[in-house]
């Protein structure tokens, strides 16, 4: 019989986040854990949910973290705890996720679009000193500072909390993509007076649902946000003490959390392996991200820079490597955000980058073989 040639195979695509990966690690613990609470039936602030915000503040070192419905509740409750309202300004990055401008229009009170810097990819404090001056002049309230520890690198807090104080201003730390990660031996979520973080299922520690929480060592804060949550309820049911929402974490996403924190230490040492190695290979032949000295990440993504972007993409595709943008267009460039205030500078940092960075499969699970594929075709397609 004539042998038939051997079909080049398809490669198998790699998962960009293998969320099964660390399911088939943890399947038993965190099912068991779930029909304990379908035992139970406290599926609204049951024993798991308190369990679990002991444990989030033990880990990062605050002295409260009251947990929520996600990480844009999260940041809501903070601009409400702060008594941010209409005709304020919040500054914020124009490079960033939008649950932050989000919140902020939504309440009324004006993002401000500051630019970020070029290395870290997070606020530029010249870029927002200049704003927060230019709106000295204008008729919004200067109220708030925003940041965002992009990627899972801490944005540079030692300059932005004395801007703020210096200011007047509130500091909010928006950890949703660095829980895990250090600055100068502090845990991301203790950097600003308040932070807010999420468990969207791939954060660095994630749910299976969506989930977040706030930090903050301010008893007055804490307790204004225990009752954000829960529609402004005071000890006394229907005796509201201020406009809240329905922001509570379910039962059941406590504990999964809980069951995941035991293993989230060593996921944390292995993100940071998948790293080192694609720093190792590509640090000559792409712009890889750089830390900033005293960071430690929580590499929520791990995001280069390159010139065809949509080239390079559709390459890595057809070798089954998957890769995602984080964010394509700076958020004072979308059709909502576009007719509120940017810095003077007009953001040509944060326009720019939304052009050239692309990110490449980062996750606990990203074994050496599969890591071997991906470099593989990056070096195939910049040759
Ligand atoms: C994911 C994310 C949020 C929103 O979190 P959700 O839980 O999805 O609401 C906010 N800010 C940043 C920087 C994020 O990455």
């Amino acid at each position: 019989m004539e042998e038939k040639p051997a079909l080049s195979p398809t490669p198998e695509p790699i998962a960009f986040i293998d969320l099964q990966a660390q399911r088939a690690r943890i399947a038993g613990r965190v099912d068991a854990a779930i029909a304990k609470v379908l035992a139970h039936g406290a599926f609204i602030l049951g024993p798991e949910v308190a369990e679990l915000e002991s444990h989030l503040a033990a880990y990062v070192g605050a002295r409260h973290a009251i947990t929520c419905s996600s990480g844009t509740d999260a940041i809501l409750l903070a601009l409400l705890a702060h008594g941010v309202r209409p005709g304020d300004a919040v500054f914020m990055p124009a490079f960033g996720f939008v649950a932050a401008a989000e919140m902020t229009a939504l309440i009324g009170a004006s993002p401000v679009f500051v630019d970020v810097d070029p290395e870290s990819f997070n606020l530029d404090p010249a870029s927002l000193a200049a704003a927060i001056e230019e709106q000295h002049s204008g008729s919004l309230r200067p109220a708030a500072i925003l940041a965002i520890d992009l990627y899972g690198q801490a944005a540079d807090y030692p300059t932005l909390s004395k801007l703020a104080e210096r200011e007047g201003l509130a500091l909010i730390e928006d950890a949703a993509q660095s829980f895990g990660g250090t600055l100068d031996g502090k845990k991301c979520g203790t950097l600003a007076p308040i932070a807010t973080t999420s468990f969207y299922p791939t954060k660095p520690l994630g749910c299976y649902g969506d989930g977040g929480a706030v930090f903050t060592d301010d008893a007055a804060l804490a307790q204004i946000m225990g009752r954000l949550r829960v529609h402004g309820e005071g000890k006394d049911k229907y005796l509201f003490k201020e406009v809240g929402i329905n922001g509570r974490m379910d039962t059941i996403q406590a504990a999964v959390l809980l069951e995941k924190m035991t293993i989230f230490d060593d996921e944390l040492a292995r993100r940071q392996k998948v790293a080192d190695r694609y720093e190792a290979v590509l640090g000559d032949l792409v712009e890889t991200p750089k830390l900033m000295p005293g960071n430690g990440s929580a590499w929520a993504q791990y995001t280069i820079q390159v010139d065809d972007r949509d080239g390079f993409a559709k390459k890595l595709r057809a070798d089954g490597v998957p890769t995602a943008v984080h964010y394509p267009v700076a958020l004072n460039d979308v059709a909502p955000y576009a007719n509120y205030p940017t810095a003077p500078d007009g953001a040509p940092v944060s326009r720019r980058l939304a052009k050239r960075v692309i990110s490449l499969p980062m996750h606990p699970y990203l074994e050496a073989p599969a890591q071997d594929r991906i470099l593989a075709a990056i070096r195939k397609a910049l040759s």
